[in-house]
This record gives C-alpha cells, sequence and structure tokens, in this order.
C-alpha cells in the first residue's frame, strides 16, 4: 500500500514519527505552512520558516524514504496582525520554487475583514503563478464558513477545480461537492473525522477527487490516521483500487496541477543539507 499524506505539518513531529509513517506505507507528504502556535512577530520569521520548508525538512523526510513537497502562504490566523502581512508582499518569489506545489494553507479562521483581504490576494496569487489552492475552513461555523468560501473562491480568478477546501465533514461535504472543489478531510484521533465516519462519507458521497490527511502538527493527532483510514476502507468493503486512489491517485492528481509534483526520494543518506547533516555535529 502507497500513502500520500497530502496535508501533515512535520517540522513538529519527531523522527519516530517519520519511521512509522514509512513502515505503515507513507512515502509522500505535503506540509503546509501553518500558524507555529507561537505568534509571529515580523515577516523575516515566516521567511525563516518558507527556507525550512523547502530546504531542511525536506532533507529530514529523505532519511526516511519519504518525498516532502510544501505549500506555502500566510495562515489564515496570522492574516489578522498587521505586522505580518507584509510576508504577502514578499510570497512571488517563493511560490516560484520548485518544492512549492500550492498556495496554502489559506481561508478562514474567525471571519475578519483582514482574513478576506488575505484570502482574496491569495487566491488571485494561485491563480498568477499557476498553482492550484489548499484552502481551510473554520472549526467553529463550518457550515457558514464553506459558503463564504466558496463565495470568494467564484469571486477570484482561480477556477474553483484547481481548489482543495479542506477539513470538511458530513455538514459541508455536500455543498463543496457540489461546487465541484476537491474534498479534504482530516482525520483527527478525538475530533472532526474519525475513520468509521470517513468510510461512511466515502460511501455517500465516492472516493472521486477525496483527499484524506492527518493534519498531524503539535497538537494531539496521529499521523498514522491515513493508514487507519486505508485499512477501515478495506474493511468495510472498498477495494485495493479505492484506497490507492483516496490516498495516493487523488493527492498527486490535486498537486499535480502545479505541473511540478515531483515526488523523487534522494538517496544519499550521508548527504548534508547547507553542510549540516541530521548527525548533529562530528559523529
Ligand atoms: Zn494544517
Amino acid at each position: 500500500m502507497r500513502i500520500f499524506d497530502p496535508h501533515i505539518h512535520m517540522t513538529s513531529r519527531t523522527t519516530d514519527d517519520y519511521e512509522a509513517m514509512y513502515e505503515a506505507g507513507v512515502r509522500a507528504v505535503v506540509e503546509p505552512a501553518f500558524w507555529l502556535g507561537q505568534p509571529r512577530t515580523s515577516p523575516a520569521s515566516f521567511f525563516d520558516y518558507f527556507d525550512a520548508l523547502l530546504g531542511w525538512e525536506p532533507f529530514r523526510a529523505a532519511q526516511y524514504g519519504i518525498a516532502h513537497r510544501c505549500t506555502l502562504a500566510l495562515n489564515p490566523k496570522e492574516a489578522n496582525d498587521p505586522r505580518c502581512t507584509p510576508v504577502l508582499d514578499e510570497l512571488p518569489r517563493y511560490l516560484v520554487k520548485d518544492g512549492v506545489v500550492a498556495v496554502g494553507e489559506i481561508g478562514y479562521d474567525s471571519m475578519t475583514p483582514a482574513e478576506d483581504e488575505a484570502l482574496a490576494a491569495q487566491l488571485q496569487l494561485a491563480a498568477d503563478y499557476g498553482l492550484p489552492a489548499l484552502v481551510h475552513t473554520p472549526h467553529r461555523d463550518k457550515l457558514a464558513g464553506l459558503r463564504r468560501t466558496l463565495d470568494v473562491v467564484r469571486e477570484s480568478a482561480l477556477p474553483v477545480e484547481r481548489v482543495l477546501i479542506d477539513h470538511l465533514n458530513e455538514m459541508t461535504v455536500e455543498e463543496a461537492k457540489a461546487a465541484g472543489s476537491w474534498l479534504g478531510f482530516s482525520v483527527y484521533p478525538d475530533t472532526k473525522m474519525n475513520e468509521g465516519r470517513m468510510v461512511e462519507v466515502l460511501r455517500v458521497y465516492g472516493p472521486e477527487k477525496v483527499l484524506i490527511n492527518s493534519a498531524a502538527d503539535w497538537g494531539r493527532s496521529d499521523p498514522l490516521k491515513t493508514r487507519l483510514v486505508a485499512d477501515a476502507m478495506l474493511a468495510g468493503g472498498f477495494t485495493e483500487d479505492d484506497v490507492d486512489l483516496v490516498l495516493w491517485r487523488n493527492p498527486v492528481a490535486f498537486y499535480g496541477l502545479s505541473g511540478r509534483l515531483q515526488l523523487d526520494v534522494p538517496t544519499a543518506q550521508e548527504a548534508t543539507h547547507e553542510g549540516n547533516s541530521v548527525l548533529r555535529g562530528g559523529e
């Protein structure tokens, strides 16, 4: 079984996670730029983070046989901090880099005017740079958040067929599917979707354009949720081809819209990143 986790924050995860993910079949991940918990105070802090998502983290993932690509953006939460919004002016020079396979995660957190502005500006950037967009939907007021998100997407230059709407559930999947977007589901240990509910959603709405992610980060989360959903699908009567479609071919097709999704893993384990290895000094 081959698995592509299309939304996971490996920066917050351990080497044990990488080993367990490889063991479970994960061979590719996409790490969206997001909020680190600790508020950033300047654009420079974003740039170092973007560079880490393009350099150090793919290097670290490769040690475990996993291809790592990223999506970059000003995240919805920090779009509300005027100290951070100048990041938008510098994003274009990052969006041309090979490792960037979408603009994201963008979308709404509290649905403020500042978030409106950042979302519209970044959908335009995605259109300008030929990239798809990963759009997060808010954890509160989910249906209202989805509707407002779809309105902004429809007003943008980016076709909805190049948008992945993430964190969907039973309440929001129908409208997102009717709109024609890609459908993302984050499966968490105790909130949002779980494996059983996910299988039911797949039964009702089908596997087409559905992407499953663990969205694992610094909070309580499980980087093996993708595999657990795959197992639950098989136990629920789905075929291995259905599992491969949802857990591999759909994420490849969506990020492939960038025209630059490349999933080779560099094999030279002794290689270094900017002169540094993962071996901490002289070992
Ligand atoms: Zn996320």
